[in-house]
């Protein structure tokens, strides 16, 4: 049996720095509690390990006082919360990610210009939560075809993406979009991480009897490889670590492919690599 990787697998830039980071406070011996701004990554067992270090997730941010700092995940935060938090002199770690910091900044200078904003993404997700937030959640979010046709007729609108969605999703509501809006400026923030994972993804799936994809249930990244790898390998299935494995389900298989969503640590992926590896000691790992 052969175990093949994906090129592009597991912790993107973005949550490798945010990670480091939050793991460098441990050393922070300076009487601070020190918190993240809702879980940090996509990961239950990073975010578990955290909290039993004393890195607590919260969710709100009124009990917090001067004796406590907040580490802000990648995704980011909405402008109002960002002003609350500097009001109340919390010190901030602003670990967004550089690349959605670019989204919030578009949306905040053409919201400014008097332009509609449309996001394409999810309206639950974290980050498109705080990217709305910086045009005073007035933002149009469409995540299909469907949202899109019934939005109104607009005169301006600028439209970004979510870091985190398919090409695919980005041409085909564009399309109605540039039949919706008279003046259109459109951003393709979708990261290149993101992309580059993708298209791995769905080139190793196109090769191997079974296809693992290793990440968080409430992963958006780790969800959009697991369809794009069902598109090609029916035999896909979704784990956050070794511990879901069922070894037989590798008994007649010649070839195992394995991906990892944006916010899964190398460690989770060479655990399962191991339980592989265990189930067929013959065999070779590539
Ligand atoms: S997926 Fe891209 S945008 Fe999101 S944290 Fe990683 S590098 Fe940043």
């Amino acid at each position: 049996m052969k175990i093949l990787v994906a090129n592009n697998a597991g912790f993107c830039f973005g949550v490798k720095r945010a990670v480091e980071k939050a793991y460098d406070q441990l050393n922070n011996k300076d009487g601070k509690n020190t918190y993240t701004y809702g879980d940090l990554i996509h990961n239950p067992q990073v975010v578990s390990d955290l909290e039993g270090k004393g890195i607590k997730s919260i969710k709100k941010i009124e009990n917090l006082t001067k004796n406590d700092r907040i580490i802000i995940r990648t995704h980011g935060i909405s402008e109002k919360i960002y002003n609350n938090l500097k009001e109340k002199k919390i010190e901030l770690i602003d670990m967004t990610c550089p690349f959605v910091k670019r989204v919030q900044k578009i949306v905040n200078g053409y919201y400014k210009k008097g332009y509609c904003i449309i996001i394409i993404g999810d309206k639950n997700h974290p980050e498109v939560i705080g990217v709305n937030g910086w045009c005073n959640d007035s933002a149009f979010v469409v995540k299909s075809v469907d949202d899109a046709k019934i939005l109104p007729h607009l005169n301006k609108a600028c439209v970004v993406a979510q870091t985190t969605i398919t090409q695919e999703m980005w041409d085909d509501i564009l399309d109605i979009l540039n039949k919706k809006v008279d003046e259109l400026i459109s951003f393709n923030t979708i990261c290149d991480a993101t992309h580059k994972r993708q298209k791995s993804a769905e080139e190793l799936s196109k090769e191997v009897d079974i296809m693992i994809v290793i990440g968080g249930k409430n992963s958006s990244n780790t969800q959009k490889l697991k369809k794009i790898c069902e598109s090609n390998c029916k035999n896909t299935i979704q784990i956050e670590s070794a511990g879901e494995i069922d070894i037989n389900t590798f008994r007649d298989v010649d070839i195992v492919g394995i991906t990892a969503g944006a916010s899964t640590p190398d460690y989770l992926i060479e655990e399962v690599i191991k339980k592989i590896m265990g189930t067929r000691k013959e065999d070779s790992n590539e």
